[in-house]
């Protein structure tokens, strides 16, 4: 029988995940955050996958991190701030030759985790798909899209990929996920924190032209600074291509403030600030950027970590 697929926070991500590697015949296990959780699950007898307006429901085995079953493959599907908390819930289970796929958008979480389990191997993931819940234990798929994955210690692929074949999730091993985890991460900057300042979709960023394109200055100093000039190739160009191509779209950190969700600023815009200081490097716009949007965040009442 194959590894069992254990996916860490049945959300968004977790979700979409879950429910195409059960349709193909895999064996996966939900960690669901606590026994109310599980029972609330259990009622609802599944997760449910809306895909092209057709929704098809997976009766899915759900467990606590209690659950005495080992893991050798964990799919970590929590916001990055939850991340670390919520493996270390898991941690005594992971057998020694475990592997975590950590799906957080952003940086910092991924080596947070690391740390904390540094005997599993941990392979970063940097994804396209789109997926929002309309309901609980429901999540529509939103946007299809492509998945890196890749492990900046050991560049070997894991012989799982072959499962995400079969479960058609559609994926690339990635030698270079730093790489694509820091131009993400940039383009995030140059964008997100705006589109929520301006209260407006990302197209609205195109009346800002001179802001956009001193963030992408300071961006591209910083992303020299740290060993990645090849995240920082065009990147003004590529903000602009996205703002035109997304521009009916509200960035995700503009959802998140307006449905009152917690953001994930720290592991973005925070994550560029605090290595710009590690090396050094004075970035007077991204600094005050941040100090606007932590200010705004706070007026809101929203957590501004
Ligand atoms: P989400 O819908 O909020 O899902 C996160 C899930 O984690 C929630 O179900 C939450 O449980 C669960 N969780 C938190 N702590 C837990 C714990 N200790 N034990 C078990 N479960 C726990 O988030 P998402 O949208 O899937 O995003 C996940 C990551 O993927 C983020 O970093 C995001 O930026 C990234 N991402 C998302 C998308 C997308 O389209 N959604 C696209 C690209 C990247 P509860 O349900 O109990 O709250």
């Amino acid at each position: 029988m194959s590894t069992p697929w254990h996916i860490l926070g049945a959300g968004s991500l977790g979700t979409l995940w879950a429910t195409r590697l059960a349709r193909a015949g895999l064996p996966v296990r939900l960690i669901l955050r606590d026994a109310q959780r599980l029972q609330s699950y259990q009622a609802f007898g599944g997760l449910t996958l809306v895909e092209h307006g057709e929704a098809n429901t997976y009766a899915i085995p759900g467990e606590t991190a209690d659950s005495p079953e080992p893991i050798r493959r964990l799919l970590v599907a929590c916001k990055a701030y939850d991340a670390v908390s919520a493996v270390a819930r898991v941690a005594h289970r992971l057998a020694p030759d475990a592997e975590l796929i950590l799906l957080q958008n952003g940086l910092g979480s991924q080596e947070a985790v690391a740390a904390r389990v540094p005997h599993a191997r941990c392979i970063c993931a940097s994804s396209t798909e789109g997926a929002f819940r309309d309901g609980d234990w429901r999540v529509v798929f939103a946007g299809h899209g492509y998945t890196w994955l890749g492990d900046a210690a050991h560049p070997v692929a894991p012989i799982w990929l072959e499962d995400l074949d079969a479960a058609q999730i559609p994926h690339e091993w990635s030698t270079d996920i730093l790489t694509r985890l820091w131009r993400k991460l940039a383009l995030n900057c140059a964008i997100n924190p705006l589109t929520v300042l301006h209260d407006c979709r990302n197209g609205g960023l195109q009346q800002h032209q001179c802001e956009v394109a001193t963030l992408c200055a300071e961006l591209s100093d910083l992303l020299e600074r740290c060993g990645q000039p090849a995240a920082a190739q065009n990147l003004q160009q590529e903000v602009e291509r996205v703002i035109q191509a997304t521009a009916a779209n509200f960035s995700s950190m503009y959802q998140d403030v307006a449905n009152q969700r917690r953001t994930e600023i720290s592991y973005l815009l925070g994550h560029a600030c605090k290595v710009a200081a590690r090396h050094g490097l004075k970035l007077a716009h991204l600094n005050q950027l941040q100090q606007r949007l932590i200010s705004h965040l706070q007026r809101l009442g929203l957590p501004s970590d």
